[in-house]
């Protein structure tokens, strides 16, 4: 049987995660909490290097993303293997993703927010937006998916919800002490960090959890929208 999970971290691409949240789920697996990623696409659209087929990127995607999991203590990764650049809100990607809330039984689950404002990946938005239908209310709902009951899958609360790349800031997490494991993690996604135009890309993401954790009592910081739902 499956081992729940206190916190389900759900990215539409291998590397989202690590960008969003890696030193705060750092933190928690250092506390003892599990945390589990679901990796909803391949990946395999996300280069600029022509000698790259899409099945050798998502092969070496997948690595890179096993490789960074690890280094954060993270206990499981799920390959949901959509296509890159093709996740669409549908009732079976919702289904999909509300059958793997019942199955873990998170606390907190964290994801990219739907609504950051225009330059923002289509796939971002659309997990965004599924995540939160998931939450609230198919997860909860006892009749939204009565098949599953049939299964042992017993609706879901989960408490808090975590959204990457937000806009509207009201969660500061402290990562000063994570703060290097968010670097080593990302380092994992070498094929990516290859894309990256910023000529010293440690000092400039440092540049920008130092201005997030700015009127906080820490140092460097990872922001997020928070959505606490209620019990
Ligand atoms: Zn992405």
């Amino acid at each position: 049987m499956t081992q729940k999970a206190d916190v389900l971290v759900l990215s539409a691409h291998p590397d989202d995660a690590e960008f969003g949240a890696a030193g705060t789920v750092a933190k928690w697996t250092d506390e003892g909490r599990t945390v589990v990623y679901v990796i909803c696409t391949n990946g395999d659209k996300g280069t600029s290097d022509r000698s790259l087929g899409p099945e050798e990127l998502l092969k070496i995607r997948r690595k890179e993303q096993q490789a960074a999991a690890e280094v954060l203590g993270v206990r499981e990764v799920i390959f949901l293997d959509h296509p890159d650049q093709g996740l669409e809100d549908t009732p079976e990607l919702r289904k999909q993703i509300v059958r793997l809330i019942r199955t873990y039984r998170p606390r907190i689950l964290v994801t990219s927010d739907p609504y950051r404002r225009y330059l923002w990946h289509r796939d971002h938005r659309i997990i965004g937006q599924v995540a939160m239908d998931a939450v609230f209310p198919l997860a909860r709902d006892h009749l939204a998916y009565p098949d599953m009951l049939d299964e042992g899958l017993e609706p879901h609360k989960v408490a808090e919800i975590l959204f990457w790349g937000a806009d509207d800031i009201n969660f500061r997490s402290d990562i000063t002490g994570t703060f290097e494991r968010k670097i080593e993690a990302l380092r994992c996604h070498a094929s990516q960090i290859r894309e990256f135009k910023a000529s010293d890309p440690v000092k400039w993401l440092k540049g920008l959890c130092r201005d997030m954790a700015k009127d906080e009592p820490f140092e460097l910081a990872e922001g997020f929208h928070r959505v606490e739902l209620p019990r």
